[in-house]
């Protein structure tokens, strides 16, 4: 009855061999599968992040605050109507200034707009 067990043994190693091959197989994917995870926390945290990001210093005119000057009036050329149709349309355009003198209260955009420190001395 020798030849039973080496029969056994051989089919029990490979046996083991394939689970073994299989478990190992199993650990790959789940490592794929974590780092797949990972990546999509990272896309999600950098969305979140783009979202957070200080909003573009503009003015209530539309214009960018680089576009004002200290006094905070506004240089951007812009279409001015000259001509309205009796429904008080504008029918024709100049080019003109801008006339924004920009919010002079107090600054929300203070971190996005800072005046220069006044020299005292
Ligand atoms: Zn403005
Ligand atoms: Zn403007």
């Amino acid at each position: 009855m020798d030849w039973f067990w080496w029969v056994l043994i051989l089919f029990w190693s490979g046996g083991f061999a394939w689970a073994a091959d299989n478990v190992r197989t199993a650990l790959r994917h789940r490592h794929e599968r974590k780092m797949e995870v990972l990546e999509a926390a990272k896309q999600e945290r950098l969305a979140l992040e783009a979202s957070h990001k200080t909003p573009e210093p503009v003015c209530g005119c539309t214009h960018h605050l680089a576009k004002h000057d200290k006094q905070g009036r506004c240089h951007e050329r812009v279409e001015v109507p000259t001509a309205w149709d009796e429904n008080k349309k504008p029918v024709r355009y100049e080019a003109g200034a801008c006339n924004c003198q920009q919010y002079v209260g107090p600054q929300p955009l203070s971190q996005v707009y800072a005046d220069e420190l006044t020299d005292l001395a």
